[in-house]
C-alpha cells in the first residue's frame, strides 16, 4: 500500500472516487474500461438478458398485495419480487452481469466476499454455471450465523475462506478480497457484491442491477397508468436500493425511501469519510475508524454505504429512515402471514417502514416496496429470536 492515487472519475457530488495504491488503481482502470466497452455492446447486453431470463427467472412480478392494502387502510401495496430469482434475492442480476465481463476479460478465476451469505451463494451459482474457478471470502462471526450457506456454496464448488481479522465480518472479509486482488489481479476478477467500493464498482454494479426499476416502472405504468407515489428498498451496501430507485430518479414527484437499521444506519447518522477506497457517509469514530455496528440482518450490517446514497441523501433527491429490530421482526411475521411471502430479514426492514408509510396514505396513492429476498435462510434465526421474546 505505497502510493495512493486519486481518480477523478466516478463522483458522486463529494462521494464515491477512487483511493487505492496505484497497483491496485491499474487493475480498476482497466476494469473501467472493459465496461464501458461492453454496457452498451447489443451483442453483450443481448446475452445478459438471456441469462436473466432463462437461468435467474425475470422478469420479476410486480405482485399486488392486496390483503395487506385492505389490513392497512391505506396506499395500494405493490411489491417487486426479487425474492423470485434463482438463488433466493437481487444479488443474482448484477453477478450475471460482472461474470459475462469477467469472461469477456478472460479471468480465469472469480473471488467475492460475502456477507449474509447471499452473494457468495449467487457468485458460487453462476461459477459453477459458467465454470469458473471461485474463492469466496466470509467473516468468521457470518460463517457461523449462516453456516447452512457456507455449505451452499460448497456444493456449489467454491472455495469459502473464513476471515477471523478484525470483527470477522463483511468488512474484513472486503479487505481480503482486496488483498486479493492486488496479489492476482492478472487472472483474478473481484466479483463485488454490493454498489460500494471504488469506482467503476458502484456505477457498474447500479447498471447491472438497473433492471429492477427498469422493469417495475414498465409494470406499475401498465397497471396503475401512473407512476408510483413511493419506492422503498432497504440499504446494506445500497444495491437492490439504487436499483430499484435508478429509472424513477429524473421522476421528481416519485418519492425514493432507503431504510436502514437503527445500529447500522450510516445514512441517517454516518458522516462523509473514507472506507474501502471511496467516500461515503460512513458511521465512524474521531479517528475515522469504523465503528462496530450490528443488524439483525447480516447483509444490512456495514457502516458504510454506496456514494450514489450518500450523494441523494445530501441533495434531497431520496430519504433514509432508520427501523429497528422489533419493527422488522413485526414486519416479518406479518408479511408471512397475511400475504404467503416470508421476506428475507434485510427486505423486511423496507417492509418495516413502507406499512407504516402506507397506513398514512390513501388508496390513490400506490407504493413499490422492494422484496430483494426471500426469508427461508432466516426462518430458523427468527425462531430463536421470537422464543426468546416470549420467555422474557
Ligand atoms: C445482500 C442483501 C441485501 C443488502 O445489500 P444491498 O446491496 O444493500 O442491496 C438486501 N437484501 C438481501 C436479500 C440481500 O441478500
Amino acid at each position: 500500500m505505497s502510493q495512493v492515487s486519486q481518480v477523478e472519475r466516478g463522483y458522486f457530488g463529494e462521494f464515491g472516487g477512487s483511493f487505492v495504491p496505484s497497483d491496485l488503481q491499474n487493475v480498476l482502470d482497466i476494469l473501467e474500461e472493459q465496461f464501458l466497452k461492453y454496457k452498451d455492446d447489443p451483442e453483450f447486453n443481448e446475452e445478459f438478458h438471456y441469462y436473466l431470463q432463462e437461468y435467474v427467472g425475470r422478469e420479476t412480478p410486480l405482485y399486488f398485495a392486496e390483503r395487506l392494502t385492505k389490513e392497512l387502510g391505506g396506499a395500494k401495496i405493490y411489491l417487486k419480487r426479487e425474492d423470485l430469482n434463482h438463488t433466493g434475492s437481487h444479488k443474482i442480476n448484477n453477478v450475471i452481469g460482472q461474470i459475462l465481463l469477467a469472461k469477456r476479460m478472460g479471468a480465469k478465476r472469480v473471488i467475492a466476499e460475502t456477507g449474509a451469505g447471499q452473494h457468495g451463494v449467487a457468485t458460487a451459482t453462476a461459477c459453477a454455471m459458467f465454470g469458473m474457478d471461485c474463492t469466496i471470502y466470509m467473516g468468521a462471526e457470518d460463517t457461523k450465523r449462516q453456516a447452512l450457506n457456507v455449505f451452499r456454496m460448497e456444493l456449489l464448488g467454491a472455495k469459502v475462506v473464513p476471515v477471523t481479522k478484525g470483527q470477522a465480518r463483511l468488512k474484513d472479509a472486503v479487505d481480503e478480497a482486496f488483498a486479493d486482488l492486488v496479489q492476482n489481479y492478472d487472472h483474478t476478477f473481484y466479483l463485488l457484491g454490493s454498489a460500494v467500493g471504488p469506482h467503476p464498482f458502484p456505477t457498474m454494479v447500479k447498471h447491472f442491477q438497473s433492471v429492477i426499476s427498469k422493469e417495475s416502472r414498465r409494470q406499475i405504468l401498465k397497471k396503475e397508468g401512473c407512476l408510483p407515489y413511493a419506492v422503498i428498498a432497504c440499504i446494506g451496501g445500497g444495491s437492490n436500493a439504487i436499483g430499484s430507485f435508478a429509472e424513477y430518479l429524473p421522476d421528481q414527484e416519485v418519492r425514493l425511501i432507503g431504510v436502514e437499521p437503527c445500529q447500522a444506519a450510516s445514512l441517517t447518522q454516518g458522516t462523509a469519510g473514507l472506507l474501502h477506497g471511496f467516500k461515503c457517509l460512513v458511521l465512524q469514530d474521531e479517528n475515522g475508524n469504523p465503528m462496530p455496528t450490528y443488524s439483525i440482518a447480516a447483509g444490512l450490517d456495514y457502516p458504510g454505504c454506496g456514494p450514489e446514497h450518500s450523494y441523494l441523501k445530501n441533495s434531497g433527491r431520496a430519504e433514509y429512515v432508520a427501523v429497528t429490530n422489533e419493527e422488522v421482526l413485526e414486519a416479518f411475521q406479518l408479511l408471512s402471514k397475511i400475504e404467503g411471502i416470508i421476506p428475507a430479514l434485510e427486505s423486511a426492514h423496507a417492509v418495516a417502514y413502507g406499512i407504516k408509510l402506507a397506513a398514512t396514505l390513501n388508496q390513490n396513492q400506490t407504493i413499490i416496496m422492494n422484496i430483494s429476498g426471500r426469508g427461508d435462510k432466516d426462518v430458523e434465526q427468527v425462531f430463536h429470536m421470537l422464543k426468546k421474546e416470549k420467555n422474557r
